[in-house]
């Protein structure tokens, strides 16, 4: 851990429980050792050696989505994540991420980086389609839109993520001509692999190094303004956890709010929809990037089509998570379709890869993803 020790890191808790409320791993189990407090307790007693690493406390650790809502929530400024992750690092260092969570990362980041498709296509057609969480595969040929000039400086690079380049490649596509049409030279450059959160917080940080030194090599080729990122997961990653002094990294709603705020919505859009839709807040957007007003800015424009949910409810995706807890993963998951229920809207609209997978899998609602809602090939000021 770079700036502070998991014991000074765990020392600030003042056990106050503060956090439980914010906890979708908590709010579904109830038990206090599924709780941060305990977690951050575990953690510390793991880090001062009064426990050794066994088989409980191991599935502890790894109970936990690493979504930020109890650092957000936390009075007492604990950084949580960064905690979790060193503690899984240090714990299993990937060598104890049981078989089914390996499959799956394997299959996100191992096989399909290197276009083997078929066995995660073929997977898609069986039984463990859910418990892998393996979309239905979308088609779209992204080397068509892949390359870069390494004369040119370019306004953004565009990282789309492993979601979107590999399981909805045709939202690669649309998000960069989204940015196009609003005026903005984008780069897609060929080579980009997994920004490698998923497995820096499975704690597998030997092959997180691996991909930020491929990624970063790619980066190093080009001339470019700002990264943008439609993943905030992404974004932690690339702020905390990669070496880009100087460059700009921005969520995609994150970048439209603050570069292209009079980029128009499309109204027809919303007018297809049977109903009022809302909007998910992804855990990393608003709990840990902090963006909330950003979307909105946006998504008000529909007038009363657009009903808010503030309860901020976890989809229960966190990744690899739900592979390895499907039945918590679940009940968080069936809390927010309650919440939907509640609010009475015929379609959601969401800004994170993982969401958009989870909802879109498992809701009967239909999911858009938060580029569907502009005008398509329309100019306006940068
Ligand atoms: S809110 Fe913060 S200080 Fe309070 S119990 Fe949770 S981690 Fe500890
Ligand atoms: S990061 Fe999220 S899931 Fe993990 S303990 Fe904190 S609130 Fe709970």
């Amino acid at each position: 851990m770079a700036e502070k020790t998991i014991s000074e890191i765990a020392k600030l808790c003042a056990d106050c429980g503060t956090c439980q409320s914010a906890c979708p791993v908590y709010q579904a189990e109830l038990t206090e050792p599924n709780s941060p407090r305990g977690k951050v307790n575990l953690a510390k007693a793991l880090a001062d050696g009064r426990l050794a690493p066994n088989p409980r406390n191991r599935s502890l650790l790894y109970q936990c989505l690493v979504c930020g809502g109890c650092e957000h929530a936390c009075p007492q400024g604990v950084e949580f994540n960064a905690m979790m992750i060193e503690q899984r690092n240090r714990t299993s260092g990937g060598r104890s991420i049981p078989w089914l969570k390996k499959a799956a990362l394997f299959l996100y980041q191992g096989f399909i980086l290197r276009r083997v498709l078929w066995l995660p296509r073929l997977l898609a057609r069986t039984p463990l389609k859910r418990r892998l969480s393996l979309p239905a595969f979308q088609n779209a040929d992204l080397k068509m839109i892949a390359g870069g000039d390494r004369e040119k400086e370019y306004d953004v690079l565009l990282f789309p993520g492993c979601v979107f380049t590999y399981f909805y490649p045709h939202k690669t596509v649309e998000i960069k001509a989204l940015l196009e049409g609003l005026g903005l030279s984008v780069l897609y450059p060929e080579g980009l692999q997994c920004c490698g959160f998923p497995y820096l917080s499975q704690g597998w940080g030997e092959k997180f190094a691996k991909l930020k030194d491929k990624n970063e090599a790619v980066f190093r080729r080009f001339r470019f303004r700002q990264i943008v990122v439609p993943c905030s997961t992404g974004v932690l990653a690339f702020r905390k956890y990669y070496d880009l002094p100087g460059t700009e990294i921005l969520e995609l709603s994150e970048f439209l709010y603050k570069h292209c705020p009079q980029a128009a919505v499309d109204p027809s859009w919303a007018e297809r929809l049977p109903g009022p839709f809302t909007y998910h807040d992804p855990c990393h957007n608003l709990k840990s990037l902090k963006l909330r007003k950003e979307a909105r800015h946006f998504l008000e424009r529909f007038g009363d089509r657009f009903r808010d949910d503030d309860s901020g409810l976890c989809c229960g995706f966190g990744g690899i998570f739900k592979v390895g807890f499907p039945a918590v993963s679940k009940k968080i998951l069936n809390k927010k379709a309650a919440k939907l229920d509640e609010l009475g809207v015929s379609a959601v609209v969401t800004s994170c890869p993982g969401c958009y997978l989870q909802l879109k899998e498992n809701l009967d609602v239909p999911v858009y993803f938060f580029s569907d809602i502009f005008k398509r090939q329309v100019k306006s000021e940068k």
